[in-house]
């Protein structure tokens, strides 16, 4: 079957969603005063839901109180399902028997954590092609190098192979997958040149984690965050897996209930394990739900994640490569996932994404992604637009995109 509208653009594979996702029948207005459905490529800001995840939320929501304090029986429900929660997050990621799992409220905040858990006098190296959550914790430390990313990852790679080799760092912090090109790093690699040099790896996984599976132990990574809404689960939660040593012997992230052994006038004892960092009553149907996104993520055959998304990004590129008067940032990076970035010369980003959304019920992102330095060293200083896929995407959303972006080049409104 093909699924091409339009005679310029050739026929390509239908591709249908690979998971049930909630929200994808909710109508949305246009302008001409009609409704149709969302067709969401704006997968890398927040992903829909899954089915299983909205399930699962209804099925806890009567369940839950307080965890860890209460002898009643809803609050010994709760905690168990948090702890299942945490348990069945850190099998997702591979972690190692001593990790930690410490639900945070999102990757923002994980790295955040992590940044503030940095032993005294250690120097930490970044490139500037992240996204500010992994680069801002650790650009306001004097003891943190940032080098300039080079023309694709694996130049950039190479950049911070070097860099690393003088031996001076204790910690690299490098994005799995960015949200401005989908460029994916070798995060072996990165470990085992780490590694060698006496350095630790933490990862942002906000952008990789929905694409491409991660074994912490197996890949040689020694942290990682996450986003729930990022990953098929609604807002609030995140989290950050790994080590246990930097963070138990790290000031508590947050000072307050549940995160302490004994208080009294003089002192505090204050926990370690995730406890330590999470005071606070905790997001409990978060965790939940994002340990369900990563349960049924993690129930799919072998390469299917993978196979779902490379047709697609095909399928993006290939089509807006072939509208003249569209521009696509590094189209053809050696591996990425589905998320794509575009401009079209001549023409505000912000008015190209109004056109979408009104006229055609298409969501992109556009603006400098919360990247502003990558997206500045592509050429992006006045923003560019996103399109990006998820679990629920299917070829049919991309045509939408494809065809009323040429419909704006053709009409010029
Ligand atoms: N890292 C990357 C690569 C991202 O794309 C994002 C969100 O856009 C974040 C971190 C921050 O995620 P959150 O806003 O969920 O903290």
């Amino acid at each position: 079957t093909t699924s091409t509208l339009s005679p310029t653009r050739p026929a390509c594979r239908t591709v249908p969603p690979l998971l049930p996702v909630v929200g994808a029948d909710t109508p949305v207005p246009l302008a001409t005063g009609g409704t149709t459905t969302y067709a969401n490529l704006d997968n890398a800001a927040s992903a829909p839901a899954l089915a299983a995840v909205a399930d699962r939320v209804a099925q806890v929501l009567p369940h839950y109180a307080s965890v860890h304090r209460g002898a009643g029986y809803l609050s010994q429900v709760s905690t168990a399902l948090f702890e299942q929660a945490r348990e069945q997050v850190g099998r997702f990621l591979g972690a190692r028997e001593d990790d930690v799992v410490v639900f945070t409220r999102s990757t923002t905040d994980a790295l955040d954590l992590l940044s503030r858990a940095v032993p005294a006098g250690a120097r930490v190296l970044v490139a500037d092609v992240e996204h500010h959550a992994n680069l801002l914790p650790w650009q306001r430390s004097a003891r943190t190098t940032v080098v300039r990313g080079g023309a694709d990852a694996e130049e950039t790679t190479a950049l911070l192979e070097a860099e690393l080799a003088t031996g001076q760092y204790a910690l690299l912090a490098v994005a799995g997958a960015s949200n401005v090109t989908g460029e994916v790093l070798p995060l072996r690699r990165l470990a085992r040149a780490a590694h060698a040099a006496g350095a630790r790896l933490a990862v942002d996984g906000a952008q990789l984690l929905p694409h491409r599976r991660v074994d912490v132990a197996r890949d040689g990574i020694d942290w990682i965050a996450l986003s729930g809404h990022k990953l098929y689960a609604p807002f609030g939660a995140g989290a950050l897996v790994g080590r246990r040593d930097w963070l138990d012997a790290a000031e508590p992230y947050l000072a307050g209930g549940g995160a302490t052994l004994d208080v009294s006038h003089d002192a505090v004892r204050w926990a370690t394990g995730p406890d330590r960092h999470e005071a606070g009553s905790p997001n409990v149907v978060g965790a939940v739900a994002l340990a369900q996104a990563c349960t049924t993520l993690a129930a799919l055959p072998a390469g299917a994640l993978e196979a779902h998304e490379a047709a697609l990004r095909a399928q993006l590129v290939t089509g807006l490569s072939a509208l003249e008067g569209v521009r696509v940032v590094r189209p053809h990076p050696a591996d990425a996932v589905g998320v794509v970035t575009f401009t079209v010369p001549g023409r505000p980003v912000s008015e190209v994404a109004a056109y979408l959304s009104a006229e055609h019920g298409v969501g992109v992102r556009d603006g400098r992604f919360c990247a502003h330095r990558f997206a500045n060293s592509l050429g992006l200083v006045e923003g560019g637009l996103r399109a990006s896929t998820g679990v629920g995407t299917s070829s049919a959303d991309v045509e939408r995109l494809l065809a009323a972006l040429e419909q704006f080049l053709t009409t010029g409104s």
